[in-house]
């Protein structure tokens, strides 16, 4: 490691007396990990590796410093849990001394595809893989770029160091800190890559929109030859990574983006796709990516073979791969795009509710992304078939440091200004609830978006879904008819109303913490029982 970057490192505390490894390619990252007999590669050559103990991200355990910048401007909720400030620099102190022990690798690397709102990043990493993530994940700059490479934020992640919560200010033995002041990000106790990704989501979250006038958002980004762009709101699982993966249109990102005055730009340089059930004939982008250099976590083989079997839910439904967006075929480089022409609202409604596409009105648009539904599927546990329903402020609401009304306040003012049409998409259930009813099928969600972005469904008859409101086309194209709208697609038509009017009694309920601070359009676009 040359000098410059090993400085950078000693001002946070780092000087370990093992290795330091900087900037190692995929290649390197990947070969010693098989080394150390911390993952394999399979018959594609990608990497897969076994997040630990944890292999999803732990909201609670996530920790915001309470000081001088943060006490009045996050919003402190369940997912912005306040840390004191002494609790963080202990930390950071008995992170860098376990540290310094190790092998070390550290990566310069950033976030923001567009120059203007670029953000240095330095991460540190106890293990070769968790850096191969941040080199997938985070853009990556350039041999000149390095030259001159001043880190502005830190991650310091140590998945094998255990926090003692007795005297440590955490909930268990497993955190995510990060400290606006010191502008740096702890991690330890938990191998879940993920928490790396969203820890930088929630800072941009919380600098771009009060600092920048950006409106950060969780949603996927491509473009189609018009440079039209798309953007894709969702809740984990409804289909940003998928749907975005659109052969005829240019990736602009899979997961995190800003809106400026002249567009849209994604905030990381690759995708973190799921891949649980996937197939090379659903979702082809996806399953060629699975190639060297890409990370794959927490997945098996197919007994005596090194193929990955990816319907095997043994370690987690929650395996993913992660990978740079230049392994997408179509991918823009750099992942900027040009103004919004569409906004799709994904939700997979495991109630069967939801229409499978609609059009909303502005003051619909601004209560379902106030509201943020999707109802997940239960449990593995036998017997359980009830979908639990979520309602995520922005669709995002772990990520968002500030109050959820100053992003829903921007996005309506973009919304009308640059007048974007504004579609809802279920990519959940159909023909009943789940366990009766089956998920809509992906050939015909992506017909829908097709139809909807090609302006084929610009000409066609609408009607209003009788509780929720949202306008339903009545014919589309690629898409069977009968579908279209849910309650033909139940046998229990009685069953079907019923179920439409508690899940709207719980928007309703969900809606009364927010009733007060919003317009009367908003409000009226409620639904009705
Ligand atoms: P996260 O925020 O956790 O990354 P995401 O919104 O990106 O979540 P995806 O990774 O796209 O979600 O997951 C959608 C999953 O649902 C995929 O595994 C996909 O194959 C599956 N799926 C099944 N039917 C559909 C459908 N009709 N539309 C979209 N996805 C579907
Ligand atoms: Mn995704």
């Amino acid at each position: 490691m040359t000098e410059a970057p090993l400085k950078a490192l000693e001002k946070i505390g780092l000087h370990s007396t093992k290795p330091v490894h900087y900037q190692l390619t995929p290649a390197e990252l990947t070969e010693q990990t098989v080394q150390r007999k911390e993952g394999v590669l399979n018959d594609t050559g990608a990497l897969l590796i076994n997040t630990g103990e944890f292999t999803g991200r732990s909201p609670k355990d996530k920790f915001t410093v309470k000081d001088e910048i943060t006490a009045n401007t996050v919003h402190w909720n369940d997912f912005n849990i306040p840390l004191e400030p002494k609790y963080f620099d202990q930390m950071h102190e008995k992170l860098v001394n376990y540290l310094n022990t190790k092998e070390l690798w550290v990566r310069d690397c950033y976030a923001c595809a567009d120059p203007a709102y670029r953000l240095n990043i330095r991460v540190t990493n106890e293990n070769p893989w968790s850096n191969l993530f941040a080199y997938n994940m985070f853009l990556r700059p350039t041999e000149d770029e390095l030259e001159n490479f001043t880190p502005e934020w830190h991650i310091i992640q140590a998945p094998g160091f255990k926090a003692d919560p007795a005297v440590d200010g955490t909930r268990q033995h497993n955190f995510a800190m990060v400290s606006f002041t010191k502008k740096m990000i702890l991690i330890g106790g938990t191998g879940y890559t993920g928490e790396m990704k969203k820890g930088i989501f929630t800072i941009l979250n919380y600098i771009l929109p009060q600092n920048k006038n950006v409106l950060s958002m969780h949603c996927s980004a491509n473009m189609g030859k018009a440079g039209d762009t798309a953007i894709f709101f969702g809740l984990s699982g409804t289909g940003k990574t998928t749907l975005s993966a659109d052969p005829n249109r240019s990736l602009i990102g899979d997961d995190e983006h800003g809106w400026t005055d002249h567009g849209v730009f994604n905030f990381e340089g690759g995708c973190y796709a799921k891949t649980i059930d996937l197939s090379a004939e659903k979702e082809p982008e996806i399953y060629n990516a699975i190639k060297p250099g890409a990370l794959v976590e927490n997945v098996t083989f197919i007994d005596g073979t090194n193929k990955i079997d990816f319907s095997s839910k043994i370690i987690t439904e929650n395996t993913r791969v992660s990978y740079p967006l230049s392994f997408i075929s179509n991918a823009l480089e750099p992942s900027v795009g040009k103004m919004p022409k569409n906004i799709f609202f994904l939700t997979a409604d495991a109630y069967g509710i939801l229409p499978p596409v609609s059009k909303l009105t502005p003051g619909q648009a601004m209560y379902q992304f106030i509201s943020g539904y999707t109802a997940k599927v239960a449990g593995t546990e036998a017997g359980v078939t009830e979908p639990k329903s979520t309602f995520s402020a922005c669709f995002g609401a772990p990520f968002l440091p500030l109050h959820p009304g100053q992003y829903a306040e921007m996005l309506g003012k973009k919304m009308t200004m640059h007048n974007v049409n504004v579609w809802m998409i279920n990519t959940g259930w159909s023909g009943g609830p789940y366990g009766v009813g089956s998920r809509m099928k992906l050939p015909y969600t992506r017909a829908m978006i097709t139809a909807a972005l090609e302006g084929k469904l610009d000409n066609v008859e609408f009607e209003a879904h009788p509780v929720f409101g949202m306008m339903m086309p009545k014919e589309c194209p690629g898409v069977p008819t009968e579908v279209l709208n849910p309650r033909n697609t139940w046998t229990d038509k009685a069953a079907y109303d019923t179920k439409a009017k508690d899940l709207a009694q719980q928007f309703i309920k969900n809606f009364e913490k927010y009733a007060s601070g919003v317009t009367a359009e908003i409000l009226a676009a409620a639904p009705k029982i």
